[in-house]
């Protein structure tokens, strides 16, 4: 069965110090796949012989007495720069024989050079840090939770700033094929609304959960200090806190696991746009919320097989289904255009011009796909 990934990228906030042993290791890494390639170009040009993946990564311990800065790189790093040569090998023989164009591999300039992976281990996320080995904790920002097992992790210089990649496996669970689609606009009154008018209610639950919370919390500030009975206090808003997340995950889950059972396409704002839209100010203040549900939702319907489209959220509670312009305020909850006279809920609507804009996208792919 095909193996699903999913790739979660986040922004990576390293010290002086700590950009400074990125790019130490970006450097080596690229000496080594350049050192890699020109070993088997020559080897192939001289004599028709192709070192493989083994052979070179046999080397490694040799090479490292030589130049010991290798031994301030991960290993498993440094055999990954390796195994990038043998993929760029793999592909060129590949198309050699299929009688394609065949460019031979090049050495790649620093500049192009510019990720180095872990493909086993050597890292793990605590908190808001990356422990990286042989490099330390590295400030992370991981604007949504990660779903499913972890297994590679690739730091990327992109325009002076650092990402670290994680590619996810999801397990399959492939469903029939379904030709259904659905936009879902998620809110703040009402959780979603669905592009066919359905609404999606936040349980009820939320609200005496927060109001339990609230009462947690002016008990914490009232107690004394130090006080034993403020600890007491502490715990038990931290059990609260702890039953709310668990809460809000299961009704993510039972959410996500229906759309993914009964649609084909399914499509959302992409709330990680910079710069969102105005009047989507409170949306990206819960944004964490919504980010969860995301991440549920991407999980899900990768292991399915479903189609999970993101769109532009910009002005989708602006326009009307028919194309026209159709402003108003947040406080505005009812949609009504003056050029077609659809009448409905606002979220509706938007839900439906989430629709629109992500089967615009799939047709785009599709057609250049076919191109
Ligand atoms: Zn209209």
């Amino acid at each position: 069965m095909a193996e699903h990934r999913i790739t979660y990228k986040f922004r990576l906030y390293p010290t002086r110090q700590q950009a400074a042993l990125f790019e130490q290791t970006l450097g080596l890494c690229q000496e080594l796949y350049n050192a890699a390639l020109q070993e088997r170009r020559d080897a192939w040009r001289l004599n028709r012989i192709s070192v493989n993946f083994a052979a070179q990564s046999a080397q490694l311990p040799d090479i490292k007495a030589v130049r010991p800065e290798l031994s301030g790189v991960y290993s498993q790093v440094l055999q990954d720069a390796l195994r990038r040569v043998d993929k760029t090998f793999k592909a060129f023989f590949g198309r050699v024989k299929r009688k394609q164009k065949a460019g031979f591999p090049r050495f790649r300039s620093s500049s192009r050079y510019d990720s180095f992976t872990h493909p086993q281990g050597g890292f793990s996320v605590l908190g808001s840090h990356l422990c990286l080995s042989k490099i330390g904790k590295v400030k992370i920002k991981l604007h949504r939770p990660i779903e499913g097992k972890i297994k590679t992790l690739t730091v990327k210089r992109e325009a002076g700033k650092w990402y670290a990649c994680f590619s996810v496996e999801c397990e399959a669970m492939p469903l029939p094929p379904n030709t259904e689609s659905i936009g879902v606009d998620v809110g703040l009154l009402a959780f979603a609304t669905l592009s066919d008018g359905t609404e999606i209610e936040n349980p009820r639950y939320y609200r005496e959960a927060q109001k339990k919370l609230r009462r947690a919390q002016r008990k914490v500030a009232r107690r004394k200090r130090g006080s034993h009975r403020r600890r007491k206090a502490v715990l038990l808003l931290r059990k609260t806190h702890a039953h709310i997340r668990k809460q809000r995950a299961d009704f993510q889950h039972k959410i996500s696991r229906w759309l993914v059972d009964n649609y084909g396409l399914i499509a959302v704002e992409n709330l990680n746009v910079k710069g969102l839209a105005a009047g989507m100010l409170a949306k990206s203040v819960s944004d964490a919320g919504w980010g969860a549900f995301f991440a549920k939702l991407e999980y899900k319907a990768a292991s399915a097989g479903r189609q999970l489209i993101k769109v532009n959220p910009s002005g989708t509670s602006q326009t009307c289904a028919c194309g026209a312009h159709t402003p108003k305020e947040l406080s505005q909850r009812w949609h009504k255009c003056s050029e077609c006279g659809l009448s409905a809920n606002r979220d509706h609507v938007s839900a439906q011009v989430i629709l629109q804009r992500a089967l615009g996208l799939s047709v785009q792919v599709l057609s250049q796909a076919l191109a």
